[in-house]
C-alpha cells in the first residue's frame, strides 16, 4: 500500500500512454516547430509590436501543448533507466527534441537583430507582460557577433574549450585509486573512492582524500594545461564580445548586477569568523581539538539521527508548509494524492532528486529515493519547495517567464528547508536530535555560502593572473587556490598539503562558456537565510510577500524582485540579515553543549 504511494502517476501529462500515439504526438512537435520556422524565419526582424505578441503568444502556446509528452518520456526514464519501452521513448523524445530546437535556433538571433533595430519594442504597452523576456535579449544584443563569426567560434570550440572541458571529465572519471579497507588492498574508480570521504570512520575519509588528492596532483600539468586554456580562450572570447569584465556574461545571464554581487561578497568577507566559529563548535561536537579538511562535511560521531516512514515525512513537510501558508500547505498535500512524487527505491532509477515543473498543469513532479534518513526528509522539502514555485509561478505568468535563473531558483525550496527545520526542532526531544539537525542546516549552509565563496575569490584570481601576463601552471593554481581558501578559513581547519589540488577535480572551473558559475549558490543561500530572517521578524505577514516573488517567475530581474517587497540586495544590510539568521542557529547549537 505505501509502496504504491510512493510511485508518481505519469499518466496525467498525456491523454494517451500508448507508444504509438506517443510517438505521433513527437513527430507532430517536430512538425509544428517547423511551420513556426516556415512562417517567421527571416521576417521576425520586421515584425510591429501586435506582431511580435502574437509570435510570442504562438511560441509559449507551442511550449505548453507538447510540454506534457516531452516531460512523460523524460521522466518516465528518469525513474527507471533500465525500462525498454522508457529507453526507446527517451531516445525519440531527444531526437525529436534536437530537431526543434534547431528549426527554432533562428529565434534568438533574429529576435535580438530586431531589438538591436527598435529597442522602443521593449517599453510598448502591449507587450508589458514580456517587457523583461525582451530587455534580457536586448542586453545580449551588443555582445553578439556576425552569423559568420558565431558559425566559426561553434566550429573552433568544438575542438578547442569544448575539447578541454572533455578532456578533465574523462581523465578524472577513468583514474583508479589503490586503498586498502578492512586489511584488503583495492583498485577502486574516482566516483568510488570519494564515497569514503563521508565515512563514519575518520581514518577512512584522511586515507581517503589522501590518496585521491595526491595522485591528481601528479596529473597537475594536465589539469593546469586544460585550465589554462578556458581561462585564456574566456579572456580573448571577453575582448572579442566586448564584455567588460571576464564576470559580465556571467552578471547577464544570471539577471544581477555587479554591485549586487559586490556586497554579497563583502559580507561574506566581513563574517569569515562566524563560519570559523561554527567549524569550532563542530569540532567540539566531535570531540576533536580542531577540524581536518575531511571533517568539514562528515557526519556528526554522537548520532541522534532518527528514521522516518514515507507517511511520517509526509505528514512532517505538510504540517512545515501548513503552518507557513494554508494554500501552500495545500497544494504540498496536492502534490501527495494526486501522486505527483516518486519515493520508491528502485534498481536504474537515476541518483540524486530533482523538481520537473509541469507549466501546462500548473503542478509539478518530483523524484527522489527515499531511504528514511533525516537528509531524505529534508530533500523531499526541498524539492516540494521548488514544487510550490511551479504551484504559483505557471498560474501567474507566461511559459517565457519561468525560465527561473539560478539566484532565485533555489529560494522556494531552501525556505522551505527552513520551516522544516523549525519544525524538527520544535519536536526533538534530546539535545543530540538538535545538534543533528542543527549540524545539518549549518553543514549545508557553511558550504554553499562560505565554501562556494572561497571558489569565487579563486576563480577571480585566477582571472586577474591572466589578465597581468602570469603563467598559470600547477603550482600557481594551486598557490591561487590556497590563497582563496585561507581568506574563507583561516586556521580553522587543518588541510592536508595534498588538498592545494583540490581545484583539478571540480568540473565547473573547465565547463566551456560557463564562467563564474559559483557565486549564484551564495546568493541564493544568502538570500533565503536573509528572507527568512524577515519572515521571523514579520511573522505571517510575511507569506504573501514570499509568495509575490515566487509567482513572479522570471518576470522581473532578483534586483526588481527583492525592491518590491521593500528590500534593497545592492546593500550589505540585506545580506547581514542572512548571516544574523545563521548566527541564531549557531547560537542554539552552542545552548545544546
Ligand atoms: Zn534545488
Amino acid at each position: 500500500m505505501v509502496e504504491n504511494e510512493m510511485v508518481w502517476d505519469l499518466t496525467q501529462l498525456l491523454k494517451s500512454t500508448d507508444v504509438v500515439s506517443i510517438r505521433q504526438e513527437l513527430e507532430s512537435m517536430v512538425s509544428e516547430g517547423e511551420r513556426i520556422r516556415e512562417e517567421y524565419h527571416g521576417h521576425l526582424e520586421r515584425l510591429d509590436a501586435e506582431n511580435l505578441l502574437k509570435f510570442l503568444e504562438r511560441k509559449d502556446a507551442y511550449i505548453l501543448k507538447f510540454e506534457g509528452v516531452r516531460k512523460y518520456c523524460r521522466l518516465m526514464y528518469s525513474a527507471d533507466t533500465t525500462d525498454n519501452v522508457a529507453k526507446q521513448l527517451n531516445d525519440a523524445v531527444l531526437k525529436a527534441s534536437t530537431k526543434v530546437s534547431q528549426a527554432l535556433a533562428f529565434i534568438d538571433i533574429e529576435l535580438g537583430r530586431l531589438l538591436a533595430e527598435k529597442p522602443q519594442l521593449v517599453d510598448s504597452s502591449l507587450l508589458a507582460e514580456y517587457q523583461h523576456y525582451l530587455q534580457r535579449i536586448l542586453k545580449r544584443v551588443p555582445h553578439m557577433l556576425s552569423e559568420p563569426e558565431e558559425r566559426l567560434i561553434i566550429v573552433k570550440d568544438r575542438n578547442g574549450i569544448d575539447a578541454w572541458e572533455k578532456l578533465q571529465i574523462d581523465w578524472l572519471s577513468t583514474r583508479t585509486f589503490e586503498i586498502e579497507i578492512d586489511g584488503e588492498k583495492r583498485i577502486v574508480p574516482y566516483g568510488r573512492i570519494i564515497g569514503f570521504y563521508e565515512s563514519q570512520d575518520r581514518n577512512l575519509r584522511r586515507k581517503a582524500n589522501q590518496i585521491v588528492y595526491e595522485n591528481l596532483g601528479r596529473d597537475k600539468i594536465i589539469w593546469a594545461s586544460a585550465l589554462r586554456a578556458v581561462c585564456e580562450d574566456h579572456m580573448q572570447m571577453c575582448k572579442l564580445r566586448k564584455y567588460e569584465t571576464p564576470m559580465t556574461q556571467s552578471l547577464i545571464d544570471n539577471d544581477v548586477n555587479q554591485q549586487t554581487i559586490d556586497s554579497l561578497m563583502k559580507t561574506i568577507e566581513k563574517n569569515v569568523n562566524l563560519y570559523r566559529k561554527y567549524l569550532s563548535l563542530k569540532a567540539k561536537l566531535m570531540n576533536l581539538p580542531k577540524l581536518a579538511n575531511y571533517d568539514v562535511v562528515a557526519p556528526l560521531l554522537k548520532a541522534g539521527e532518527k528514521d522516518f516512514s514515507w507517511r511520517e515525512a509526509q505528514a512532517l513537510v505538510v504540517e512545515a508548509y501548513q503552518g507557513f501558508d494554508e494554500e501552500i500547505g495545500s497544494w504540498v498535500t496536492e502534490m501527495f494524492y494526486k501522486k505527483h512524487l516518486d519515493g520508491k527505491m528502485r534498481k536504474g532509477k537515476e541518483s540524486g532528486a530533482f523538481c520537473a515543473s509541469w507549466l501546462a498543469g500548473k503542478s509539478a513532479y518530483v523524484l527522489q529515493t527515499f531511504n528514511g534518513k533525516m537528509g531524505d526528509v529534508y530533500t523531499l522539502a526541498h524539492e516540494l519547495g521548488h514544487a510550490i514555485h511551479a504551484y504559483l509561478s505557471s498560474r501567474a505568468q507566461k511559459p517565457s517567464n519561468c525560465e527561473i535563473g539560478s539566484c532565485i531558483a533555489e529560494t522556494g525550496s531552501t525556505f522551505g528547508e527552513l520551516l522544516l527545520t523549525e519544525m524538527l526542532l520544535a519536536k526533538a526531544e534530546t539535545k543530540e536530535e538538535k545538534q543533528v539537525i542543527l549540524a545539518h542546516v549549518l553543514d549545508g549552509f557553511g558550504m554553499a555560502a562560505f565554501q562556494v565563496s572561497a571558489r569565487v575569490l579563486f576563480e577571480r584570481s585566477m582571472y586577474d593572473a591572466t589578465e597581468r601576463g602570469e603563467f598559470l601552471d600547477g603550482e600557481k593554481v594551486a598557490k591561487l587556490w590556497v590563497m582563496a581558501r585561507d581568506r574563507i578559513y583561516g586556521d580553522s581547519v587543518d588541510w592536508m598539503v595534498v588538498m592545494e589540488w583540490e581545484w583539478t577535480m571540480k568540473p565547473h572551473y573547465y565547463i566551456a562558456n560557463y564562467r563564474f558559475y559559483n557565486y549564484p549558490y551564495v546568493f541564493a543561500q544568502l538570500f533565503v537565510f536573509a528572507l527568512y530572517r524577515i519572515y521571523k521578524e514579520e511573522g505571517k505577514e510575511f507569506a504573501p510577500k514570499l509568495k509575490r516573488l515566487l509567482a513572479a517567475g522570471s518576470s522581473r530581474s532578483p534586483h526588481d524582485l527583492a525592491l518590491e517587497l521593500g528590500f534593497d540586495i545592492v546593500k550589505e544590510t540585506f545580506w547581514e540579515k542572512g548571516i544574523q539568521q545563521a548566527r541564531e542557529f549557531i547560537k542554539m547549537l552552542e545552548r545544546t553543549l
